[in-house]
């Protein structure tokens, strides 16, 4: 579904991504690891073109996202994000922030963008809270709800940058719980976090990033039972 060739994003003369090549299949569930400042969050950021990236090839479906002729808006609606700090509009209620997108952007009305949205806080555990606003629920209701609101998305490709570290420990499990369910569906998933556990048991394939570049990839057996590169037993050591 995608495939990454020879990536390259520099903020001034700051490479910042080196030469990052890697594909990712229909279905498959990549996690991306590594220590802090590798350039993980700037990946994903290039993936859903927030950042534009400065060389190198985004293949989807085998089209360039990258060159002038590509539809551009078409794409970003396939490619949902959820962030760290969430990022729910905190004037509109749940229901509100699960209908908007799916209104303006995919053009929905707003009783097929209700029904959608109430689905999908169903499957999260939302359901209940429809009318509240953000700020009355805690940091893992909130993550489900920026959940089920890029699902109602029907994207084809859902990105994850560090979505529960914001959280206090005991919401962790929560959200993770509810990634769990969503792999099971059959979603394309690249999720960057630092749950190690969780990596090893959601991963069909697992990217090891430092400074710019893949040092490592593999399954997930090989890389946290066998890792090969010294970066990568440094940086487990850490999680042990
Ligand atoms: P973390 O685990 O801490 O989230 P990360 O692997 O996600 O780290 P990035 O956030 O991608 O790392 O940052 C990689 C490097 O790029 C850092 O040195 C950072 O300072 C730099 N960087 C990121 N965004 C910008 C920006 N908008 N302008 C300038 N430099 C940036
Ligand atoms: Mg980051």
């Amino acid at each position: 579904i995608l495939q990454i060739q020879h990536l390259q994003k520099k903020f001034g003369n700051n490479f910042v991504l080196k030469d990052i090549s890697f594909d990712v299949t229909q279905g498959e569930i990549l996690t991306i690891i590594g220590p802090s400042g590798g350039g993980k969050s700037t990946m994903l950021r290039c993936l859903n073109l927030l950042e534009e990236p400065y060389k190198g090839i985004i293949n989807f479906h085998d089209e360039n996202i990258l060159d002038p002729s590509f539809d551009r808006n078409l794409y970003r609606s396939k490619v949902g994000m959820v962030f760290q700090q969430f990022n729910l509009f905190n004037n509109k209620n749940v229901l509100q922030n699960c209908m908007v997108g799916q209104e303006l952007v995919l053009g929905r009305s707003k009783e097929e963008a209700k029904r959608i949205a109430i689905e999908n806080l169903k499957k999260v555990g939302m359901e209940p809270y429809i009318e509240a606003k953000p700020k009355q629920l805690s940091g893992g209701q909130q993550q489900r709800v920026a959940i089920a609101r890029a699902i109602s998305m029907n994207p084809e490709i859902l990105l994850f940058d560090e979505p529960t570290s914001a959280l206090d420990p005991e919401m962790v499990g929560e959200v993770l719980n509810t990634m769990n369910d969503l792999a099971k569906t059959g979603l394309t998933m690249i999720i960057v976090t630092h749950e190690m556990a969780f990596a090893r048991n959601i991963s069909d394939h697992v990217i090891f990033m430092s400074d710019g570049i893949i040092t490592e990839q593999g399954q997930p057996n090989e890389i946290f039972n066998h890792p090969q590169e010294e970066k990568t037993k440094k940086f487990l050591r850490n999680f042990k």
